[in-house]
């Protein structure tokens, strides 16, 4: 727990310095501007949330408004030949294409939070996908192992999380993203690693293509609750009350749930409510 949290810390720090423009290109996200804003409750600024502090959290008020409304005006004119689950940024995947829901857990694995999630999943014979940060997956490769052993699929979530991989030369991305799969295979031979989720949906047509190249489909998300929004007044009880009263709202059919197991353990605690009621109305799948 010690050695990834210090980890984590020195990364928000060294994040933060030259986070300036992450910050505000994530208030006003220029090179997500593609995106044409699900009008769920997503906001690309969530993956400021594994490494908040409060105060990073303050910096990071969350751009878009679900309201569809105020995204209205952005929102671009759909491609004819675009598919109707790909809809996230730079033309990413944000339903499953078929009528499972699919969960997704982000920024780990975390050694407190992941294995009590593997434990819900496991209780409730769920397959979930974890998109992992390799800094996080070469911490703690035996968790890695557990994810894969008990049938959930994988995915790069770039090497440390940063929120403007995509603006960097293609040959940068790649590497990012190499690097990543490598601590993936080296903590599981042989993996199957099909997709890739930009911190942040951070996404560009660069960081898109590069997944595709070395064979992951970009996923981006259809239903954000926000469990990475954790304002300092806020109870842990009433943060756990607002991701399950989101998840209700928003999800549907098909619909790619994005959440966070590192470092979020309220939101452990809202999927032992949720799985019960999702499976009630919905085949919980993972990504194929
Ligand atoms: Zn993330």
């Amino acid at each position: 727990m010690r050695t990834p949290k210090v980890l984590v810390i020195g990364l928000v720090l060294a994040g933060l310095t030259g986070c300036g423009t992450a910050v505000a290109a994530e208030g006003s996200p220029a090179w997500v501007t593609a995106s044409p804003s699900p009008s769920r409750t997503h906001a690309p600024s969530h993956s400021a949330s594994p490494f908040s502090s409060p105060s990073h959290r303050a910096t990071h008020t969350p751009a878009h408004s679900s309201s569809p409304t105020s995204t209205a005006t952005s929102t671009p004119p759909s491609r004819p030949t675009r598919r109707a689950h790909h809809g996230g940024p730079a033309n990413s995947l944000m339903k499953t294409g078929q009528n499972g829901v699919a969960l997704t857990f982000d920024d780990g694995p975390d050694p407190v939070q992941t294995p009590k999630l593997l434990d819900l999943l496991k209780q409730r014979h769920v397959k979930a996908t974890f998109c992992l940060v390799g800094q996080n997956v070469a911490a703690h490769p035996g968790l890695v192992r557990r994810i894969a052993a008990e049938g959930h699929t994988l995915c790069n979530h770039t090497w440390r999380h940063s929120l403007t991989l995509g603006k960097r030369k293609p040959s940068a991305i790649r590497a990012d993203l190499q690097r990543t799969n490598e601590a993936i295979r080296a903590a599981v031979p042989g993996a199957e690693i099909k997709y890739m989720r930009a911190p942040g949906g951070n996404f560009t047509p660069a960081f898109v293509d590069a997944a595709t190249d070395l064979g992951m489909t970009s996923i981006y998300w259809q239903v954000d609750p926000r469990d990475w929004d954790h304002p300092a007044g806020e109870s842990d009880d009433a943060h756990e009350a607002k991701v399950i009263r989101a998840v209700k709202k928003h999800v549907g059919r098909g619909a790619i749930v994005l959440s966070h197991d590192y470092g979020q353990p309220d939101t452990i605690t809202a999927y032992q409510t949720l799985i019960p009621w999702l499976q009630q109305r919905y085949k919980l799948i993972a990504l194929p």
